[in-house]
């Protein structure tokens, strides 16, 4: 098939390689002139590194991560609210804590070794089910002039979170902005404060201070931040927050002493009806955030990504037509991601919201929640990505 993929995120880059490799004709179209690998540190689940080994990918990602097999969650004082190890469900792969920007050169890397064609520097205006196939316009941005690319068999929208080509195919279903977001920075750790812990402090449901291992000797710093007041923060500079991060900081005030510059971050909610539309003799699809966009609690985005990259490369290779191979892939994806979406919602209100008599309740049932038979297993079982239920379990195609 003729397969426009739009972006080149984690979710584009994966699906342009995995569909290129399975002999289809993919050409890779980006807004941005000169991707670069930037971003904060993430926490790549279990599944996602699956994804990673099919492509190949995952012994360099490896060598460029550490691994996070913790999970540790505290109040104000310092006092444990709950300590989750991903050993709590038997034979479970724990998660690595990457830097974004090495993601994105692996992937990209694999993009540019394959010879995929790729625009750069071409932002798609336009998707439209056309005779013999959907029609793709792109603007080049500071250029007058759009140009129609002609017609493809499948556009992929992997365009992110205001994703262009869910609007274009009228796929949206829910698409709301967090009050709440972050503040990130990334410091050095040469000698290996975090270990391998992902470290979050809690002050209320207003303040959070996470600490995430990042690469082989640098840590992510996140701040828990109203969005309406990233700009005082940022204005008011990194010597004022450090007065208030020290606070909270405990073993990690080195870290917080380290930070230099301070980034804002949002988080939106998005949900489909369905992740496809066909017409015109050709279909347009979505994949990662422009599917599913959500708050990052969960450290699943990445995960979830991949494994729609993963999974759309397979219902095309069935047999069928395109709709029937598209409503399999809809059809597999649906339940997994729902998961995803349902707890990362439920979590938001309890940890980053101005509810704040949520708090003390918060706080005296997690440790509660960890004695619970059974529980600390299904909870390290959604953090490897591997859960669609509490009974039911989610494996890549
Ligand atoms: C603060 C924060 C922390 C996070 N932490 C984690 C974590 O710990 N673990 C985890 O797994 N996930 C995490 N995530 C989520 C994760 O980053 C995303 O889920 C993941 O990157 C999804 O990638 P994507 O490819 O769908 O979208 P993106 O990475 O946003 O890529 C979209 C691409 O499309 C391009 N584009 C957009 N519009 C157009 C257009 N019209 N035409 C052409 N190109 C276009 C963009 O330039 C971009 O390159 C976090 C997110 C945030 C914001």
């Amino acid at each position: 098939m003729r397969v426009a993929v739009v972006g080149l995120g984690t979710a584009g880059a994966a699906t342009a390689a995995l569909l290129f490799d399975r002999g289809h004709d993919v050409v890779v179209l980006e807004q941005a002139d000169d991707p670069r690998p930037v971003g904060a540190g993430i926490w790549l689940q279990a599944l996602g590194q699956q994804v990673l080994d099919r492509l190949d990918l995952l012994e360099p990602m490896r060598a460029a991560s550490r691994v996070v097999s913790r999970v540790r969650m505290e109040g104000r004082g310092g006092r444990r609210l709950l300590d989750l190890g991903y050993d709590a469900r038997p034979a479970s792969t724990p998660a690595l804590g990457v830097h974004r920007g090495d993601l994105f050169a692996l992937l990209f890397g694999a993009v540019r070794a394959r010879g995929i064609p790729l625009e750069l520097g071409a932002r798609v205006t336009a998707v439209e089910p056309r005779t013999g196939g959907i029609a793709v316009t792109v603007a080049d941005p500071g250029g007058p002039d759009a140009r129609d690319l002609g017609r493809f068999d499948l556009v992929v929208g992997a365009d992110g979170t205001r994703s262009e080509v869910r609007a274009a195919l009228g796929l949206g279903h829910r698409d709301r902005a967090y009050r709440y977001g972050a503040l990130w920075a990334i410091v050095p750790d040469p000698d290996g404060l975090t270990s391998d812990t992902l470290h979050q402090r809690f002050d209320g449901t207003r303040r959070t201070l996470g600490v995430l291992p990042t690469g082989a000797d640098r840590a992510s710093i996140f701040w828990s931040l109203r969005t309406d007041r990233h700009a005082a923060a940022l204005a008011a500079g990194v010597e004022r927050w450090r007065a208030d991060a020290r606070a909270m900081a405990g073993p990690y005030a080195p870290l917080v002493d380290a930070v230099e510059e301070l980034l804002p971050a949002t988080y939106r909610a998005v949900s489909v009806r369905s992740s496809y539309r066909v017409g015109g003799g050709g279909a347009g699809v979505l994949v990662g955030d422009a599917a599913h966009a959500m708050s990052p609690q969960l450290g699943a985005g990445s995960s979830l990504a991949l494994a729609d990259a993963w999974t759309l490369a397979v219902a095309l290779e069935r047999g069928g037509s395109l709709a029937e191979r598209l409503e399999w892939y809809d059809d597999q994806r649906r339940a997994h991601v729902r998961w995803y979406r349902w707890w990362t919602r439920a979590m938001m209100p309890l940890f980053q919201s101005d509810l704040t008599p949520l708090g003390p309740p918060r706080d005296a049932l997690l440790p509660v929640v960890g004695w619970v038979p059974g529980m600390p297993r299904v909870m390290a079982g959604t953090l490897t990505g591997d859960r669609r239920s509490l009974r039911r379990t989610w494996r890549l195609p």
